[in-house]
């Protein structure tokens, strides 16, 4: 820039300078002078109107050859240019790159933006979603996969958890996970995975654990009647052996009785939608909490709000009498556990407080999984299952509620059921007469 400058300043000085002698040798110094200014300012309009054809991209070369500023400039732009060629060039094999890649992934994968307009999608998306190109680009993706469920879940905005089980619009056979990524302002991603095979493999689960805890049931009932007739008057020996069968046989039947439980509940999408009278179900949990608990505990009912809620009281009771029980068996005795029924802002809230031995946070992203323990041991010997949680976690999501634990290792836990406004119902007036 500095040598451009230069040279730029000389040949301005040279210009001026012959104009002096020029000026000096053959008088008129003034006229000499002017014409030299002149001419630079022709020059300067000659060489801006190249760059303004240059611009305007009427001319295609533009002469950088020049050492002055003028050269200067161009050689910077042309640079700039090249740069900006070779960027674009870069971005353009990487979007190819990522549109190959996306177009080869076995997941539909469909770009929309915030009004739910197709931007693009893959051809896994024609195979799985029945999209077709360019027919379907710029359609309305509701329209387009015409399912109320589906439409529903996209307007609804909370996409944390998958959609599942949905029927392909190409095939009804085929069953889909629809999940959907925010990735830019206002852009979503949304990914459709064939879940039929997984989604058989969970089908042959669930039956085999209904078939077996149903085959089971008979037997166990039979085993179980047969240890009660028993008396062991005649060998005094078999007194131990014979309370630990019976012990036993009651905790199989418990965990068949829990397993057809959770079965039954899995196979369901909804449940009956009734007037749970809160007021009685509390009062019948804490008779059963002092019965559990043969006085080894303080028990108290706080209910802070006469609310009713909409749902099954015979589910509810189920879930809500797991976590009194949990409560009173993992509570030492001389323990407190209060069972409180309250309105959190419009949110009902059912939520039992213990002051028993806590939970340790790793085992809190696992406890409502089936058969998981903290201390298999002390749930043994306490009569657990190790299906209480997943039961409570099955009946509350078939009410669209929440678990929230808090916890803490030898102070105690709070485990809360909370359940969406909608399902609070005010209290039903009092029958007269
Ligand atoms: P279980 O039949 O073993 O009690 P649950 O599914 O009801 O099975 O509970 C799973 C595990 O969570 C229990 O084994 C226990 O370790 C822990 N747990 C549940 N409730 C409480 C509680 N109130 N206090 C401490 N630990 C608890």
């Amino acid at each position: 820039m500095d040598r451009a400058l230069h040279v730029s300043l000389w040949r301005i000085a040279a210009v001026l300078g012959l104009a002096l002698v020029l000026g000096l040798l053959l008088g008129g110094l003034a006229w000499w002078l002017l014409a030299a200014t002149g001419g630079a300012l022709v020059y300067l309009l000659w060489r801006l109107r190249q760059f303004g054809l240059w611009l305007q991209g009427h001319s295609r070369r533009l002469p950088n050859d020049d050492a002055g500023l003028w050269g200067s400039l161009y050689r910077g732009l042309v640079l700039r240019q090249r740069r900006e060629l070779q960027r674009r060039r870069r971005l353009l094999r990487l979007l190819r790159a990522f549109r190959t890649t996306a177009a080869a992934l076995p997941d539909a994968t469909v770009v929309l933006d915030a009004a739910g307009t197709i931007l693009w999608f893959n051809t896994a998306a024609t195979r799985l979603l029945g999209l077709s190109y360019p027919h379907d680009m710029g359609g309305h993706f509701s329209n387009l996969v015409r399912s109320p469920r589906v439409t529903r879940w996209l307007e609804g905005g909370d996409w944390s958890e998958p959609l599942m089980d949905v029927p392909a619009p190409t095939d009804d056979a085929l069953r889909l996970g629809l999940r959907i990524i925010p990735y830019a302002e206002g852009q979503r991603l949304l990914v459709a995975r064939d879940m039929s095979k997984l989604m058989q493999l969970e089908q042959v689960r669930r039956d085999f654990v209904a078939n077996v805890s149903h085959e089971l049931r008979t037997p166990l009932t039979v085993v179980h009647g047969y240890l009660d007739l028993i008396e062991p008057d005649q060998s005094p020996e078999l007194e131990p052996i014979l309370v630990e069968l019976r012990s036993q046989s009651r905790r199989m039947t418990q965990i068949v009785e829990d397993l057809l439980t959770l079965s039954r509940l899995e196979a369901q999408d909804s449940l009956p939608e009734e007037r749970v009278s809160m007021t009685g179900v509390l009062q019948t949990l804490r008779r059963e909490a002092e019965a559990l608990s043969l006085g080894r505990h303080a028990i108290s009912l706080d209910l802070r709000t006469d609310t009713d809620l909409t749902g099954s009281t015979k589910e509810l009771h189920s879930a809500f009498s797991n976590l009194v029980s949990n409560a009173v068996r993992y509570t030492p005795a001389g323990g407190s556990i209060a069972i409180r029924w309250e309105l959190r802002g419009a949110e009902p809230v059912f939520s039992v407080t213990d002051t028993g031995q806590g939970i340790a946070p790793s085992h809190l992203p696992r406890i409502t999984e089936r058969f998981y323990r903290v201390s298999s041991s002390r749930s043994r010997d306490t009569g657990g299952t190790g299906l209480g949680l997943s039961i409570v976690k099955h009946v509350l999501q078939l009410h669209q509620a929440r678990l929230c634990i808090e916890s803490e290792v030898g102070v105690g836990s709070t485990f809360s059921c909370v359940f969406g406004a909608e399902r609070a119902l005010a209290a039903a007036a009092e029958e007269t007469g």
